[in-house]
């Protein structure tokens, strides 16, 4: 089953980095791959390196104008005043040398990981660089410059002629990937993302549901703070079921943040590792039922970049490869990094029971997340 998957990696996607002290750490991706050659769950015939996006390509979803911006910011040569029309030089995305070519290196991951599985090489394919799902068709957001996502969708659309299933179950909302085919009947997007009534980008309500032709494509089951792996699981869970029998993709790609979990520092949710053992699960399962197993996995947000982020994403590439590992985390993997770690390294997959005080209104946070999940399961029906 090994040449069922590939794993998109070189050192090139390192790049992209805002800053030595900026929550977005692409040090995470090195730290999943490492974690993975350390524990014999990764083989060097299942690396493959992954190319530039091209401007052109970049161009499917972003405007000339905004990826000119991007070119001069990194080379230090933009106003200060246009690049914050842009969204560039903020708090939360900051200018960094040679942005646009760190960005089109993650761009090009992702198209690899597409092309991979789409010229049938591999069933499924993983770009842990990429799920930068805020990114806009004219302006950087929430810490991402191009959107490869929604570059790859628009990709898989005009060359391989796909219907593309998007599912996204970041702590945040995928507004750049859902907006970029709000109005697009071939693009189906499903959220799941905890409420945006105190979390960034504050929008992924029920109610936006796609527009014109688009309306009724574009789906989203927002949490409450504090949800846990079984509620957010049953949403997600359910929630993907109804969407693949309605929509019937070609092809899925999913947005495997890590960021919900009860450590990450951006968020308030409660999930543990055994939601990001599940989220691949399902995704498989859907993928084999509808779609002849074609499956692209990115990564996306986490910030926990030690507790949390390598053993979620190795298990991700795990789940692809039937693997489940469990117990000890490979020893050679903890020494390495333990005196770097800023929290003491879990030395099991599994979190232990109990990292968090149970939560008070548990009872009343799942039947609310319950009620929204039958609404949006509601309207996936009635687009049916
Ligand atoms: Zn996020």
């Amino acid at each position: 089953m090994k040449n069922d998957s590939v794993f998109v990696y070189s050192s090139d996607l390192l790049g992209y980095k805002f800053s030595e002290t900026h929550p977005f750490n692409q040090l995470r991706v090195q730290l999943a791959y490492e974690l993975l050659r350390d524990s014999g769950c990764l083989e060097d015939e299942q690396i493959i390196k992954p190319r530039q996006a091209t401007d052109e390509e970049i161009m499917l979803i972003h405007d000339p104008g905004y990826v000119e911006a991007v070119k001069q910011a990194g080379k230090g040569q933009l106003n200060r005043e246009i690049a914050l029309n842009y969204g560039l030089g903020t708090e939360d995305t900051p200018i960094f040398p040679n942005m646009h070519e760190a960005s089109s290196w993650i761009v090009g991951a992702t198209l690899t990981a597409v092309d991979h599985v789409m010229e049938g090489k591999s069933k499924h394919a993983l770009s842990l660089s990429g799920g930068l799902h805020h990114g806009f068709r004219g302006k950087a957001s929430g810490f991402c410059i191009y959107n490869d996502s929604s570059i790859a969708i628009e990709y898989m659309k005009r060359k391989y002629k796909a219907r593309v299933l998007y599912v996204d179950t970041d702590a945040h909302h995928g507004d750049g990937v859902q907006w970029a085919f709000y109005d697009d009947p071939d693009v189906c997007t499903l959220s799941i993302h905890e409420t945006g009534r105190y979390l960034f980008p504050g929008t992924g309500s029920i109610h936006e549901k796609g527009a014109g032709k688009g309306y009724g494509f574009s789906f989203n089951v927002p949490v409450d703070a504090f949800t846990e792996d079984e509620s957010f699981l049953e949403c997600y869970e359910k929630s993907l079921w109804e969407v693949a029998e309605f929509f019937k993709p070609d092809v899925i790609i999913t947005q495997n943040g890590v960021d919900a979990h009860y450590y990450d520092p951006l968020t308030h949710l409660s999930v543990t590792m055994k939601t990001y053992t599940e989220i691949p699960r399902i995704a498989k399962k859907v993928a084999e039922k509808y779609c002849g197993g074609r499956w692209i996995a990115t990564g996306g947000g986490g910030y926990d970049i030690w507790r949390v982020v390598p053993r979620a994403w190795s298990y991700l590439w795990c789940v692809m490869n039937d693997q489940a590992p469990s117990g000890q985390i490979a020893e050679n993997w903890l020494k390495r990094w333990t005196s770097e770690a800023k929290h003491p390294l879990p030395p099991t997959w599994e979190d232990e029971s109990g990292i968090y005080k149970p939560i008070p209104r548990k009872e009343e946070i799942t039947s609310k997340n319950r009620a929204t999940l039958e609404k949006c399961l509601y309207s996936i029906k009635k687009s049916s």
